[in-house]
């Protein structure tokens, strides 16, 4: 079956078509600028990547322009849409309305916009987009692939906030996580690996990219996890805060005469290692800064890393001890040396650090020593064959009824 995987943002729209049968990516490629002007970027597996300037007024039209490519003559990978037997979209915040993938009934897509006020930045274009994709292919099956469905057995004791419980109650103000399709993908691969039933450990996920979680899989569930009602929460992040102490936000606002809005602007897109450092919010220009001297960027690195360590050793007294610690996205997968920096500290939990074979990116490795009594693994993610699998088997289960 050929799966067209989308993930929408406000402006921007990635796909994929992945056929199912072989796991293969056929093509792939980005919708940036639109409403905007609108750029389209397309690459047929094995083939040059295009880059194409065309008007895109709406989603409507990007989708529009991305099928019109994927039939392509020349480049592209279908005869005709019918082709495309199904879509699976990322959908970001499901509330506590979503435990696992589902079909995009209208009902459904009345659920998730009834939750927009918790994500309000990143669930109306992914409706927006799903809009889109109906009208264009009104026949074709929808999934929908929750960042947060993941996290949601998670126990109270994990997502309830110290604040009235009212809130919650009223306005479901709780945590409930992000990257749960990643989490769940290299938990579960994670298992795999060491040939064993997700049942039987306990994993740390530390999924490490521009935006940054780490989770806490007990026996295959998700029992904790570090960002919050919003993706805010937790780490240090490339250009958002992490955990800080929300007075700090009162206090900004007031120093620096700012509105609570302009606060947070502050707090989403110039804090993280970007404005620890004054440098960037790309870990390859902090390593190239603190080689060359940079204080700062060397003291957004260390903070990164402390913190990371900060929240497996505290996931790993909420499990109750650990059996593999995981790296994933691009920092975890790529960085060797901000990953020997935070891997080299587990010792105490039985976890012995390989330096030479943590000299390794974008693949699957074992860095701990081959006798670690805790394996410390890099397990690659790929959001968008999780959204895939996910797809075809909700797709199936619809023709088998
Ligand atoms: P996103 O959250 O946008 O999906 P990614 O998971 O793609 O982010 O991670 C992006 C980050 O990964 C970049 O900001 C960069 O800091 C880091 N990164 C990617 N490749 C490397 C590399 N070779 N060395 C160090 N850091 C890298």
């Amino acid at each position: 079956m050929k799966v067209l995987v989308i993930n929408c943002g406000s402006s921007s729209l990635k796909y994929q078509v992945i056929d199912s049968d072989t796991e293969n990516v056929l093509a792939k490629g980005l919708c940036e600028r639109i409403g905007i002007d609108g750029v389209l970027t397309y690459q047929k597996t094995g083939a040059d990547k295009i880059k194409i300037e065309a008007p895109m007024p709406a989603h409507k039209e990007a989708v529009s322009l991305v099928l019109n490519q994927l039939m392509d003559p020349e480049t592209g990978v279908i005869k005709s849409i019918d082709e495309i037997e199904a879509v699976g979209h990322r959908m970001v915040h499901g509330g506590e309305k979503f435990a696992c993938s589902t079909l995009l009934t209208q009902e459904v897509l009345d659920t998730v916009a009834s939750v927009n006020d918790l994500a309000p930045l990143h669930n109306p274009p992914t409706l927006v987009g799903v809009a889109a994709c109906k009208e264009l292919m009104p026949t074709t099956p929808m999934v929908g692939v929750f960042d947060t469905a993941f996290h949601q057995t998670m126990p109270a004791a994990s997502y309830v906030y110290g604040i009235p419980y009212e809130y919650y109650e009223k306005y479901a103000l709780r945590r409930y996580g992000f990257h749960g399709t990643s989490h769940k993908f290299v938990a579960k691969r994670t298992a795999e690996i060491l040939g064993k039933n997700p049942e039987d450990i306990n994993v740390i996920v530390c999924h490490l990219g521009n935006g940054s979680s780490i989770s806490a899989v007990k026996a295959g569930k998700c029992v904790d996890t570090s960002m919050g009602l919003t993706p805010l929460e937790g780490l240090i992040m490339g250009t958002r805060s992490g955990d800080i102490d929300p007075t700090i936000i009162q206090f900004i606002a007031n120093k620096e005469g700012l509105t609570l809005d302009e606060t947070m602007n502050i707090i989403n897109k110039k804090s993280g290692v970007l404005g620890i450092s004054g440098v960037s919010s790309d870990f390859r220009d902090l390593g190239d800064a603190a080689k060359a001297g940079n204080e700062r960027a060397q003291i957004a690195l260390d903070a990164f890393a402390h913190r990371v360590v900060k929240y497996v050793g505290a996931y790993a007294a909420v499990m109750g001890g650990v059996d593999a610690i995981v790296f994933t996205a691009g920092i975890g997968e790529n960085d060797i040396g901000t990953r020997a920096a935070i891997a080299s500290r587990f010792g105490y939990l039985g976890a012995e650090f390989d330096a030479e074979a943590n000299n390794i990116r974008g693949e699957e490795a074992f860095i701990s020593t081959p006798d670690s009594k805790v394996k410390l693994m890099v397990v690659p993610t790929n959001e968008e064959l999780a959204i895939c699998r996910d797809t075809v088997e909700i797709v199936n289960g619809l023709v088998a009824k």
